[in-house]
């Protein structure tokens, strides 16, 4: 008995907030409404953060009954812990449904501030360097999840200059997840963050470097290099196996013709590993001939702030003498777990 009611139990209804616009204007053509109510449908959810379905601000009572008939809208998950930085950085802690956990950061710099939001809860790509690789990857986030972070880091921060998807997890891993959740975000009727103002960060997923050079999404690229040299960058980061850096730096080219964008190269300095003189001329080798400019970044190892990073300056200077355009980024977080490669969902 209990088996046959189980067979016919409803399955859940769909999170109105895992739609992007136009997906919601098909599902109320085929609930029977006209889709252009998907807009103030967005108006009210993303702006007004309406919770009732059924009387949503400027929709038809009988358009909230339809969408009560063919969605829920579970209210947003809010962050479990907040730490902050000595340097005004924060870090929140979600814990998503399953045991899901992720993080998102607040990083203020003196006349603005940045969100770095997780794609996924862990990370399958084992970067030995990361606190997040160490983890193993526990789920991709949904794009409720992903927008969940942004309106906590907004909460926190009040505005906004800039999204960064450099969190936990590998977001080309969960493109289709973090692409919604950029297109739910960007929605003139809903956040309307702009798409140019987001970047998204991989360590070299090429089929989805391709896609995004053909879309016509605005949102800009960032490659983490990690090392110039194929042997070490596969022993930091076994993604090399599948990905050579080599054609990763090629679909980045075409990218960047069909773009006409600038590219941002991450690279972490390990000191004594891939911070010598031969690795930066080999760097310089590889993308020198590339519109890009090149992020230096001091490591950070798991759980506590790094220790000096000495060749750093030098390593700069070497780039910039080769004529590659280069910043040293400022790490901000550390004692707090929060930079670079340290989100460890807690740990
Ligand atoms: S560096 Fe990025 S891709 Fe590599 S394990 Fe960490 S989160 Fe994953």
């Amino acid at each position: 008995m209990t088996e046959k009611k189980d067979q016919h139990a409803a399955a859940p209804l769909p999170d109105l907030r895992n739609y992007t616009r136009p997906e919601l204007e098909a599902a109320l053509a085929g609930l029977g409404e006209k889709p252009s109510h998907a807009a103030a449908i967005f108006n009210a959810v993303y702006k007004k953060h309406a919770a009732n379905l059924a009387a949503l601000p400027l929709v038809p009572v009988r358009v909230g009954a339809a969408l009560v008939r063919g969605f829920s809208l579970k209210p947003l998950e809010a962050p479990e812990l907040l730490r902050v930085s000595r340097d005004g950085t924060k870090k929140m802690l979600f814990n998503f449904s399953g045991g899901a956990p992720a993080e998102c950061v607040v990083l203020p710099a003196k006349d603005r501030q940045a969100a770095c939001l997780s794609s996924q809860s862990g990370c399958a790509c084992g970067c030995t360097f990361c606190a997040t690789g160490g983890l193993g990857l526990k789920r991709s986030l949904e794009p409720r999840e992903i927008t969940a972070q942004f309106e906590a880091c907004l909460k926190e921060a009040g505005t906004l200059n800039s999204l960064v998807f450099m969190g936990m997890g590998e977001p080309f891993l969960n493109w289709e997840n973090v692409k919604k959740a950029i297109l739910i975000l960007s929605d003139s009727k809903g956040r309307h963050f702009p798409q140019a103002k987001m970047t998204v960060s991989t360590v070299g997923v090429i089929p989805v470097i391709e896609e995004l050079a053909a879309s016509d999404l605005k949102v800009r690229l960032a490659v983490s290099v990690v090392a110039a040299e194929k042997e070490l960058r596969a022993r930091l980061a076994p993604m090399e196996k599948v990905y050579p850096i080599r054609r990763v730096v090629e679909a980045v080219r075409a990218y960047c013709r069909a773009k006409e964008a600038l590219v941002m190269f991450e690279y972490i300095l390990f000191p004594g590993v891939n911070d010598r003189p031969s690795d930066s001329a080999l760097l310089a080798g590889l993308i020198g001939d590339i519109p890009c400019r090149v992020n230096l970044i001091p490591y950070n190892p798991p759980g506590g702030p790094g220790g000096e990073t000495p060749r750093i300056k030098a390593f700069q200077r070497e780039l910039i003498a080769a004529g590659v355009r280069t910043y040293l980024r400022l790490e901000r977080g550390a004692d707090i777990g929060a930079a670079c490669g340290q989100l460890a969902a807690g740990n």
